[in-house]
């Protein structure tokens, strides 16, 4: 497969002022000096732009940039060349279709970065996360791809990983010169090592609360009763307005949603249509998505208003939401008070997390931003330099690595024998080296590739 050179546009679709064309193979260096005539001659160099025309037969088509990587100093390990031509629709393609008959083939979605990993110029994390970059929408999440993607969670396997191997050479040491047992101050270090690597892992366990809320982030949905503020609360959080905001009870009749950033957290926010009786045919289907959304949501956004007096509808929606993951925000405390003492000490018994706001404030965002944070474990995290589990494929290979060093840490407590430790100790090697890509199977990277851009 790697015999191919392959090419494709690796700037987006549309129309832009210039567009890559990027070839990677054996031939791209061929190929592309059948298409690009640069305006000095010569020998093309590594690593320098050349101006120069593209040619399609004896028709000049484009001008503009060739530049050279030679392997392996490039992205994909192979020999790459990029064509930088005008960012058209029609000239973009063009120039590709002119590559394509220059003799490369089309790459496949993912697929020169797929060949970064094959030819070990990334590992599987970072490639996974060179897709997050480009796909980010917070700034959160472009800070924790980023860092991902420049090796930071792929450095601190390395690290757990050479301790785990140390411990498991001197262990097999043991199985084969029986009579050179571990000494006293031996096991002592033996069992230091074997903690302080079961802490690593225990904290890239954790991390991944937080690296799930930033990376694949939390669906959110805003509910209350009619005219509570959830509109307005909406569109303060998504910083312009995208919910109808009236005083009209029942304007939001859909359910609206939006991908937003608060406390480093990603919400893919939901604002409902306010949940109550209703005999309006349109109101009534938006009320039945907004319970629909309710039991599709991880955390909810309970809106009361305290410039109202308790109806039945708040004490209903207290009880649909026990056991549920909840923020509880009494709105409107701009206004005077009209909700009754026992309405407001239900709603602070009954939620751990209650903030009082005016969703008219924009200093309501940091309210709720510092409790999100706090709730998601953002706080003790650096996204753009501390190690951080971002996906359930990592989480739970880093979940079976922990167990099984705790097995063996249990092991070598319980005096058995080195070949017990050993045991866990490699399984645990091994679940380290699937995150990474040392012992995935290829279906699963085909799995991470595909889901990439073509170009990519
Ligand atoms: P929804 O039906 O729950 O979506 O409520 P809306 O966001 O449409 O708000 C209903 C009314 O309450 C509107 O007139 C808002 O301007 C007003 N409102 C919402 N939040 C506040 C607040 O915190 N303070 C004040 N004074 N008015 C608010």
């Amino acid at each position: 497969m790697l015999g191919k050179t392959i090419c494709a546009i690796s700037t987006p679709y549309g129309k832009g002022g210039v567009a890559v064309i990027r070839i990677s193979g054996e031939d791209a260096l061929e190929i592309a000096k059948r298409v690009f005539i640069p305006r000095k001659s010569g020998e093309l160099l590594p690593r320098v732009a050349y101006y120069g025309e593209i040619k399609r037969e004896n028709d000049v088509i484009d001008d503009g940039i060739l530049t050279y990587f030679k392997a392996p100093h490039s992205f994909t390990g192979e020999d790459v060349c990029e064509i930088c031509s005008h960012g058209g629709l029609y000239v973009t393609r063009a120039v590709l279709e002119t590559v394509l008959s220059a003799g490369a083939e089309m790459a496949e979605a993912g697929e020169f970065t797929k060949r970064a990993f094959i030819n070990g110029r990334l590992t599987l994390s970072r490639a996974e996360a060179i897709g997050s970059v480009i796909d980010a929408k917070t700034d959160s999440q472009l800070r924790l791809s980023s860092s991902m993607a420049r090796g930071t969670l792929s450095r601190r396997l390395n690290e757990i990983r050479e301790k785990i191997i140390a411990i498991l050479s001197r262990a097999y040491a043991t199985i084969d010169y029986p009579d050179e047992d571990i000494t006293d101050t031996g096991r002592e270090e033996f069992e230091k090592t074997l903690d302080l690597v079961a802490d690593a892992l225990l904290k890239l366990k954790k991390s991944y609360r937080a690296g799930r809320a930033v990376a694949e982030g939390i669906s959110c949905a805003i509910v209350g009763k009619p005219n509570a503020g959830k509109s307005s609360l909406y569109n303060l959080i998504a910083g312009k307005d995208l919910a109808i905001v009236t005083d009209i009870a029942g304007t939001t009749r859909d359910v609206i949603e939006n991908t937003v950033e608060l406390g480093g957290v990603t919400l893919r926010l939901a604002d409902t249509a306010g949940i109550r009786e209703t005999s309006d045919a349109v109101e009534k289907i938006g009320v039945d998505r907004a319970r629909e959304k309710i039991d599709e949501s991880e955390l909810i956004f309970a809106l009361f208003d305290s410039s109202e007096e308790a109806t039945n509808e708040d004490y209903r929606l207290i009880d649909a939401l026990l056991g549920r993951d909840v923020i509880a925000i009494i709105n409107k405390v701009d206004k005077e008070r009209k909700m009754p003492r026992e309405l407001y000490e239900k709603i602070k018994s009954t939620f751990e997390n209650c903030v009082e706001i005016s969703a008219n404030d924009v200093g309501a965002i940091d309210t709720l931003g510092s409790v999100l944070s706090r709730i998601y474990e953002l706080g003790e995290i650096n996204l753009s330099s501390d190690a951080v589990v971002a996906s359930a494929r990592q989480s739970s290979a880093i979940c079976v690595a922990y167990e099984r060093v705790i097995s063996a840490r249990e092991a070598l407590f319980n005096g058995e024998t080195p070949d017990i430790v050993c045991f866990s100790l490699e399984e645990a090697l091994s679940s380290i080296d699937m995150i990474d890509g040392r012992e995935t199977s290829e279906e699963i990277v085909n799995e991470i590739f595909s889901r990439f851009c073509v170009g990519k």
